[in-house]
């Protein structure tokens, strides 16, 4: 297993209940995943009973939706609770074809597997897209991976880019600060969920659609098409009530002092924050060879179709419904484990509950 973030632990519970030898092997020095690396306000957006790996509950905390130390804890307390056999700081470097096994190359050494799974996220690969003037902006430009608190950009004219719930948190905290001027663009209207829609509702239509791919139905319930993006946790939900969750149309180019639009338009700017996403972080498959013109590698559920005996977990929802978050991700991995007990004759994955 390559990654001990979420969906890598999520994979190590059920591997442990195949009897298969497996070791996992993570970059960071500490457990947690992306968890360990987001912005001080960042909060998930379903309670912790419905962000939960399989067969533990992640704790309840005090506050209507969990903080990302909270995941982290529980991840920590998870991956001892199964006792699973994770090896850091390991960075693979390479994976490799080599006979009858694939050959996992690291700084440490390499390993030979007869399956290899992939799960290590997208935090690693921020995507910025390209627009004219880029390089010529003399401002600061960040992702929403070096975001950390408000205070750093205390007095700042900041642009936020993108329709999402990065952005849509972000502006919520750094709206609230006296002297910051904060202007929101993104590429359609923002489009933010009712207030009794949280990640739940988002979780049972990914179940759905999930239960329509097993049935042979490849088109499912896609989403929440009609619904919005934005979940209005609290801060979110301030911000809209405070009347400042408003956005401009995507600007056509930047400048040395700002951004621009096509019809002339032009505001000045210290800093942009690019919330526009991520890329699967699959570098270390390059030497296999697998990938397509969007960075991914193609998948029949969760098995590479160029290489049957590497799996990928947790990336989204081409490798499974819901598949990066938490509570889906149980789910992406059992799939996974399934098939690999199947074809090494280990004994099977029986269903878990995956939340409390
Ligand atoms: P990661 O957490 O990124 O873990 C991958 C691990 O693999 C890392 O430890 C990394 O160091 C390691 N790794 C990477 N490359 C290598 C390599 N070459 N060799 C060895 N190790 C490697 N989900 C929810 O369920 N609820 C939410 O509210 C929620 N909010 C989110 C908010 C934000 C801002 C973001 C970005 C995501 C959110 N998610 C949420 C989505 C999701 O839960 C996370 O993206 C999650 O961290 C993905 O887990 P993962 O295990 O797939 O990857």
């Amino acid at each position: 297993m390559i990654g001990g973030g979420q969906a890598g632990l999520a994979a190590g519970f059920y591997l442990r209940r195949t009897g298969l030898d497996f070791v996992i092997l993570d970059a960071q020095d500490d457990p947690g995943g992306a968890w360990l690396h987001g912005w001080e306000s960042l909060r998930l957006f379903s309670p912790a009973q419905h962000s939960s790996l399989p067969g533990w509950p992640m704790p309840a905390t005090g506050t209507e939706y969990p903080s990302a130390i909270h995941v982290v804890d529980y991840l920590t307390a998870y991956e001892k609770r199964y006792e699973l056999p994770v090896h850091r700081p390991v960075q693979v470097e390479g994976v490799h074809r080599g006979g009858a096994r694939l050959r996992v190359d690291t700084g440490q050494g390499s390993w030979l597997a007869k399956r290899v799974i992939s799960a290590t996220g997208t935090w690693w690969q921020p995507y910025l897209p390209h627009y004219p003037g880029r390089a010529a902006f003399q401002g600061r430009q960040l992702h929403t991976v070096e975001y950390r608190t408000p205070d750093e950009l205390r007095g700042r004219r900041v642009v936020i880019v993108g329709g999402g719930n990065s952005a849509a948190q972000i502006l919520a905290d750094l709206s609230g600060l006296l002297g910051t001027h904060v202007t929101w663009v993104t590429r359609r209207p923002p489009r933010l969920l009712p207030d009794h829609v949280d990640g739940r509702a988002l979780f049972d239509i990914a179940t759905r659609r999930r239960a329509a791919l097993l049935n042979g139905d490849g088109s499912g319930d896609g989403g929440v098409a009609g619904l919005g993006d934005i979940v209005a946790v609290r801060p979110v939900r301030a911000a809209r009530d405070r009347g400042v969750l408003k956005a401009r149309p995507l600007f056509g180019h930047l400048t040395k002092t700002g951004v621009g639009w096509p019809d002339g338009a032009h505001l000045d700017c210290d800093v942009i924050i690019w919330c526009t996403g991520f890329r699967p972080a699959l570098r270390h498959l390059a030497p296999l060879r697998l990938g397509d013109r969007q960075g991914h590698i193609p998948v029949a559920a969760t098995r590479a179709i160029g290489e049957p005996r590497l799996h990928l977990v947790g990336y989204g929802d081409w490798t499974g419904p819901a598949s990066a978050t938490l509570i889906g991700a149980g789910m992406n991995a059992r799939d996974a484990v399934d098939v690999i007990a199947r074809d090494l004759g280990a004994r099977p994955v029986h269903r878990v509950r995956a939340a409390g």
